[in-house]
């Protein structure tokens, strides 16, 4: 094992996210607007995803660089075909402590028992509104939230305990049903996360006004329900967490604009055909494929990992224009959140 990569704020190398497929069969809003993606999708071909032994060969040249953590996302992972095989390969890779992915849930019912034999340690899962009208709104008129919590109830009879429920909210879109969420959500065992809308890609037509502030909703949900903050379980974790006073278990606020976290980013991502970048506001990858066809090449994959990573200067979200001005980013499907 090498020795640990720190970056050149010292910031550490720990959390490696891996696109697995950058297609999805919901369309949302905020990260594949419809027209957008119809005009520019330009999806890979199957043949040029990277294959299971070649994400092997990169989960563990990452893990040799200190990651412990690794989640699979895209797109949406469970299109991926091959993706319980993936997972058995990821789960024997020493070294990785916590193998999680992110997914819409639409395709856990038929799923989730095969991704638990597999050894997938936790699922998040993420889904916006309650409300049918909202949600099928949301995304691009694709599944329906019956069949999203059939995909709970799926993942929970299949042992996943504890699901992250990813919910991002936008101001006059879906922000009159998160006090619904949250009840609903209150004492299931599971713990609702609110991500602040972000700026990613180039196509969401993000601006500042259609963000609401994490310490908004800690005020609405107090008054209603009273908190008290929770410590963090680990350095760089994204969410501030609350416990509900009553004992309704806890709830996530993920400031990603009005509370940027750079300062402790310790994530990586790995796009489906391997562009290896160190922010999500990125527009450049370093394309690793090259070094993944053998194992004889894993020191010069490591190498260029961490050469990388250890010039990485990322602060976007700290550095971010207010006024919404962007520059051009890799779009949110194609690098996983
Ligand atoms: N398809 C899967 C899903 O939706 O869970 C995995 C990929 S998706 C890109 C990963 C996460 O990114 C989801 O929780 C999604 O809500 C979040 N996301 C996408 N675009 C976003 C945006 N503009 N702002 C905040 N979160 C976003
Ligand atoms: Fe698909 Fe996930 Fe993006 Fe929605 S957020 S379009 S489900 S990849
Ligand atoms: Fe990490 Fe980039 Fe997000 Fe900052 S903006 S927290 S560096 S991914």
């Amino acid at each position: 094992m090498l020795a640990p990569l720190a970056d050149v704020q010292a910031r550490p190398l720990r959390d490696l996210r891996i696109s697995v497929i950058d297609r999805c069969n919901f369309r949302c809003s905020y990260c594949m607007p419809k027209n957008a993606t119809h005009r520019n999708g330009n999806f890979l071909s199957r043949g040029s995803l990277l294959s299971n032994r070649e994400i092997e060969r990169l989960a563990s040249a990452f893990v040799g660089l200190g990651v412990s953590k690794i989640r699979l996302t895209g797109g949406e992972p469970l299109l991926r075909p091959g993706l319980t095989h993936l997972i058995e390969r990821l789960a024997s890779v020493s070294g990785v402590q916590d193998l999680a992915l992110i997914t819409n849930g639409i395709l856990l019912p038929q799923m989730a028992q095969d991704l638990a034999n597999a050894g997938l340690g936790r699922i998040t899962l993420s889904l916006d509104s309650l409300d049918e009208k909202v949600f099928a709104a949301i995304t691009g008129y694709r599944g329906t939230v019956a069949r999203v919590l059939e995909g709970i109830e799926a993942a929970k009879q299949a042992g996943f305990r504890q699901l992250k429920i990813n919910t991002v909210v936008q101001k006059g879109v879906n922000d009159h049903t998160v006090l619904d969420m949250v009840r609903y959500f209150r004492g299931s065992g599971h713990t609702l996360r609110l991500i602040e809308f972000m700026d990613v890609g180039n196509s969401n037509q993000w601006s500042f006004d259609h963000v609401v502030p994490g310490s908004k909703w800690l005020q609405r949900i107090h008054t209603r329900w009273p908190l008290r903050p929770l410590a963090s379980q680990y350095p760089g974790e994204t969410a501030r967490r609350y416990a509900f006073v009553d004992g309704a278990g806890e709830i996530g606020l993920i400031n990603s604009i009005t509370e940027p976290f750079c300062g402790q980013c310790s994530r990586a991502r790995v796009t489906a055909e391997g562009k290896y970048y160190t922010c999500l506001f990125s527009d450049q990858g370093v394309d690793l494929r090259p070094l993944l066809a053998s194992e004889h090449d894993r020191s010069a994959l490591q190498e260029r990992i961490r050469s990388c990573w250890s010039r990485r200067a990322d602060s976007y979200s700290l550095d971010r224009d207010s006024s919404g001005h962007t520059t051009p980013k890799v779009e949110m499907y194609r690098l996983g959140g």
